[in-house]
């Protein structure tokens, strides 16, 4: 990928497509092309075609989708499933008519079988039943990591998938109902600081396990792959190390400074109890996380724009 190269980044103004802007203008990239979902609503076919006839990317990074947490995923299973296929679909699609030298497309880690042996290695992929609170946006994702497969055996489209764990960072979703859990238990930690509360409220036993990469270090993966990858099996990305949603809470506690009592609340699903995904296949491409749990958090605490996010949340 020359650094003329023209790169369009679907979704830049999600955390994960906003991190990858910042990597690829600090990679030295110029040529790089966006559109916000007013200006282009990707689960248009005619729309997407359009410009993809206009602009004529010859990269792609698709990290557009309709994401959110445990609770997000269980109040709005339509939307997860039919917003993520058309988006998949319509870029995929139009990238195999327009010539696209390359694409990468990002799937997740809940896309693996509820059960699967830990950690969780890339050939466990449709080997058992899904988790029911996220199946649909499971479903979809899986379907995106399928349409690059299919495209590269048909007509030999250089079109790769990444897994990413569970993710963190500048641009998180803060709302208190659908974000997922390492931004929510920041937000309510902080705001129980602020408000001199007593107790703060964690869903679930605080058992299940985690694992969470900040979402700098999946930007620089994501560029990695790009550059260095170029086979059908989609990649995970984690950091290969992961922590009980307990520990979690307490890392989160003593970062903010909050005095009182957590209290869980179990009657709030757990979902998986364990998604810890296995790296090596990465490794051995030549990339490792860079960025420790605790020095993640406390930059995402430390940023200006923080309290900003919350009152937008
Ligand atoms: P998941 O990884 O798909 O299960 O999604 P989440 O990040 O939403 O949840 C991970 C775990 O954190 C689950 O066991 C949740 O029950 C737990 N959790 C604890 N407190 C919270 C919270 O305030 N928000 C969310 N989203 N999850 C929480």
């Amino acid at each position: 990928m020359e650094i003329s190269a023209k790169i369009y980044v679907a979704g830049h103004r999600g955390m994960v497509g906003s991190a990858l802007l910042r990597r690829l203008q600090a990679g030295g990239y110029t040529n790089i092309i966006t559109r916000t979902s007013d200006e282009l609503d990707l689960r248009n076919q005619a729309a997407v075609a359009d410009f993809f006839a206009a602009e004529r990317p010859e990269y792609v990074f698709l990290t557009a989708a309709r994401v959110g947490g445990i609770n997000a995923n269980n109040t709005y299973p339509a939307e997860f499933l039919y917003d993520n296929l058309l988006i998949e679909s319509n870029v995929i699609h139009q990238s195999y008519l327009h010539g696209v030298q390359k694409l990468l497309f990002l799937g997740s880690s809940c896309i693996y079988p509820k059960l699967a042996p830990q950690p969780i290695r890339e050939e466990y992929l449709l080997t058992g039943l899904l988790e029911p609170t996220n199946e649909p946006y499971a479903v979809a994702k899986i379907a995106g990591i399928k349409l690059c497969q299919a495209y590269r055996k048909q007509y030999g489209c250089s079109f790769i998938a990444a897994m990413p764990t569970n993710l963190y960072g500048p641009n998180d979703n803060y709302h208190l109902q659908n974000s997922h859990v390492l931004p929510a238990l920041l937000r309510k930690f902080h705001t129980a600081v602020e408000q001199e509360a007593s107790t703060v409220e964690v869903w679930g036993t605080g058992t299940p396990r985690r694992e969470f990469l900040h979402v700098d270090d999946l930007a620089d993966a994501c560029l990695h792959l790009m550059l260095h990858y170029n086979g059908s099996d989609a990649i995970n990305i984690g950091t290969g190390e992961d922590i009980s949603i307990g520990d979690l809470a307490r890392l989160i506690q003593r970062i903010t400074g909050f005095r009182g009592k957590v209290r869980f609340n179990a009657l709030m699903p757990d979902g998986t109890p364990r998604k810890l995904l296995d790296v090596s296949r990465l490794n051995a491409l030549g990339w490792r996380a860079s960025i420790p749990l605790q020095e993640g958090i406390k930059s995402v605490y430390a940023l200006t724009e923080w309290a900003e996010q919350l009152v937008n949340a």
